[in-house]
């Protein structure tokens, strides 16, 4: 699939990016629903600043993304921070704690929850075992991860297939989903630098204007 398209494609509509809403106070049996565990997870380093996560630019050199201060609340936005995306899958249990349904959707999390997540895979290996979640407060990601005896949906073959067929294209857009990717000027008009700042497109921009000046 192209990673281009116009503004008018009808299959871009950003209610076909779900992903797992966590409610406050719930409790949740889930499953990382990607069969080789070695290729579950995709993480890159994003800063998260008015409302936006973007891609870190600094490589070899350190861009503005790192290098200008900027932030809300006290805290600073310019430090990169690790986020990682996998798919799961959820399952909706009822009070006789039979699975009535479930859905696979893709979650996103921060590097606190990657530890915990690799700290029960330390003991228990991830495509072995179903995971409890209890949602302390999603908002901050302040969970309460562990994991129960055995994974039902991979000893179930009914439910399997269907797992891996709906995992798919998540898994796939993944690494695209994680955060956005950004140019550095655009970067720079979103913490406010403005144009002057990163004054590479100046050239393009006087081009611009005098064919509109001839229309
Ligand atoms: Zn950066």
């Amino acid at each position: 699939m192209s990673e281009y398209f116009g503004i008018d494609d009808p299959t871009i509509k950003t209610s076909n990016f779900p992903k797992w809403e966590i409610q406050k106070g719930k409790e949740y049996r889930f499953a990382i629903a990607v069969e080789d565990i070695k290729k579950a997870f995709a993480g890159k380093k994003a800063h998260y600043f008015n409302k936006k996560r973007f891609l870190c630019k600094s490589d070899k050199k350190r861009e503005i993304c790192c290098t200008h201060s900027y932030g809300e609340n006290g805290k600073s936005a310019n430090d990169a921070k690790y986020r990682f995306g996998t798919v799961v899958v959820v399952y909706e249990i009822n009070s006789a704690k039979e699975i009535v349904s479930w859905q696979v959707v893709p979650w996103y999390f921060n590097d606190q929850v990657w530890h915990q997540i690799k700290s029960i895979a330390e003991e228990f290996p991830l495509d072995t075992v179903d995971l409890k979640l209890v949602a302390v407060d999603p908002q901050m990601m302040k969970f309460t991860i562990t994991n129960f005896k055995n994974c039902v949906w991979r000893r179930t073959e009914k439910i399997k297939q269907d797992v891996i067929a709906q995992a798919a294209p998540f898994l796939e857009s993944l690494p695209k989903r994680i955060c956005s990717n950004l140019t550095i000027a655009e970067i720079a008009e979103h913490i406010g630098l403005g144009d002057g700042t990163v004054a590479t497109d100046t050239a393009s921009s006087t081009d611009i204007g005098s064919i509109v000046e001839d229309l």
